[in-house]
């Protein structure tokens, strides 16, 4: 029989080989593989199955046309996707993302973190990803409207409440919920637990549009006091002004730390006594404008063309919020310089494999999306009990939840640490602990 080495280095050749144009996928996969190893060699049976060269592949991927009329009456041509990447674990469950950039390798990647990241939360949830590579900026309301309309339309003939649960991502917001509800509801006639994030009105869950932002404050304020520090006094930079950063911004406040930067993907805005949070939500959720609407409005605030990740002044700690890759080894050494301790990941994957080698090597407190972020989809699921009991529960009722399910993952985290003897290695943690009970799901349901 192989080594546990010698099998993991052959199941990545092999994907390398054929998915060898997926850059983000295969990225993705060599993280986890670089810290699977142990699990490995404690069970056997892994290999036995071969169940790693089942793991990266997804169960199945839909990709359709989705024609749109924009207002001056030309027909648009976009590229829809549903990755239903595994259902070990329950029903596919992971959002929408619209976004220029939108392809197969980014869905793969973010359905494969999906799987493992539903798993840590112990509810019952498999994992999958979706979108378009259609562009929301600069669109208007109807077109947003006829675009989420068009994606519907095809989409819903692979999902339902007990199948494939879409939410939000990037671009993809409670209105865009709202509109793609509607068009499923017209095709198929009510189900509100077909989709999670939805307004309040349509059955949404109230602590949905927080809860990534804040459960990774509860994650990452949990990881500080396990050793020995808190948000309390500290100084934080965020990227992105979305959904996730600005919830996550504002619980990070209420903690007691000064958010003195935040980003959008043209440029950041910085101000050393904190950034006045009511001001920018306004902007972002009510005007839907630009950083730079803040700026001329904050005289004490300065903003800057380029990546929020090449500011050079001293901070506490950092939480990436925006995009994959955001950061790279460079503005990694860049924050280690600026005498960041702590990176804790709202966005998914937004730190290279080279950045995260650098935390490491520089004995940084790294909490890593799989984990951090997962307060967004374990919400999602207190909404789909709310909507099959048909009951709606108090926001304080959701944020206990969310909290305890934030406090859960990083203790099981802790404890795989210890069993595994992985000191404050917890990005194996996690994808360890994640990786053993998607295993275990699927070699009990049998694997072929
Ligand atoms: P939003 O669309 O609400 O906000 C995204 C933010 O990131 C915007 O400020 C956007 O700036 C910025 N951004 C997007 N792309 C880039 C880029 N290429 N470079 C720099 N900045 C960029 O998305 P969310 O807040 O919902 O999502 C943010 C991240 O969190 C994503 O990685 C997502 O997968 C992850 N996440 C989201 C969850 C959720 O519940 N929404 C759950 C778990 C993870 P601009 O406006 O200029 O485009």
């Amino acid at each position: 029989m192989m080594s546990s080495i010698e099998y993991i280095e052959s199941v990545y050749q092999k994907l390398e080989k054929r998915d060898s144009h997926q850059k983000e996928f295969l990225q993705a996969i060599k993280e986890f593989f670089n810290t699977i190893q142990p699990a490995i060699e404690k069970n056997p049976e892994i290999i036995k199955w071969n169940l790693l060269e089942q793991i990266v592949e997804p169960e199945r991927i839909f990709s359709f046309r989705v024609p749109w009329l924009d207002d001056q009456q030309n027909v648009q041509v976009n590229k829809g996707f549903r990755v239903q990447f595994n259902s070990a674990m329950g029903p596919y469950k992971g959002g929408l993302r619209f976004h220029p950039t939108v392809n197969e390798s980014i869905l793969k990647f973010l359905g494969f973190e999906q799987t493992f990241k539903n798993s840590l939360t112990g509810l019952p949830i498999g994992g999958g990803k979706g979108g378009a590579d259609f562009d929301p900026k600069g669109k208007s309301e109807t077109e947003i409207m006829r675009f989420c309309q068009s994606y519907m339309t095809e989409l819903q003939k692979y999902i339902g409440p007990a199948t494939d649960i879409p939410a939000g991502d990037i671009g993809v917001g409670k209105r865009e919920i709202g509109y793609l509800y509607g068009q499923y509801k017209r095709l198929n006639g009510a189900h509100s637990g077909v989709l999670t994030g939805k307004p309040i009105l349509l059955n949404g869950s109230l602590a949905r549009t927080e809860a990534t932002g804040y459960g990774l404050i509860y994650y990452t304020e949990e990881m500080l006091q396990a050793n020995g520090k808190s948000f309390q006094g500290q100084q934080v930079v965020i990227s992105g002004s979305g959904n996730v950063a600005i919830y996550a911004a504002m619980k990070a406040q209420e903690y007691g730390a000064t958010v003195v930067a935040v980003s959008d993907s043209n440029g950041y805005i910085y101000d050393s006594n904190g950034i006045d949070l009511l001001l920018l939500k306004e902007i972002k959720e009510v005007r839907r404008g630009r950083l730079t609407e803040y700026a001329k409005e904050k005289e004490l605030s300065t903003y800057q063309e380029g990546s929020v990740w090449d500011l050079e002044t001293a901070y506490d700690i950092a939480l990436p919020c925006a995009t994959q890759n955001e950061i790279d080894r460079y503005q990694a050494a860049t924050l280690i310089k600026n005498g960041v301790y702590c990176v804790s990941e709202g966005a998914n994957m937004p730190s290279s494999i080279e950045a995260i080698e650098l935390y490491q090597e520089n004995n940084l407190l790294y909490g890593p999306s799989k984990a951090a972020n997962a307060g967004g989809v374990a919400t999602s699921t207190l909404e789909m009990a709310q909507n099959a009991q048909h009951s709606h529960w108090s926001f304080e009722q959701v944020d206990v939840e969310l909290k305890k399910i934030m406090i859960n993952i990083f203790k099981q985290v802790e404890d795989t640490c210890v069993e595994y003897d992985l000191g404050r290695n917890y990005l194996a943690g996690v994808n360890i602990h994640s990786f053993l009970t998607v295993a275990e799901a699927m070699i009990s349901q049998g694997v072929v």
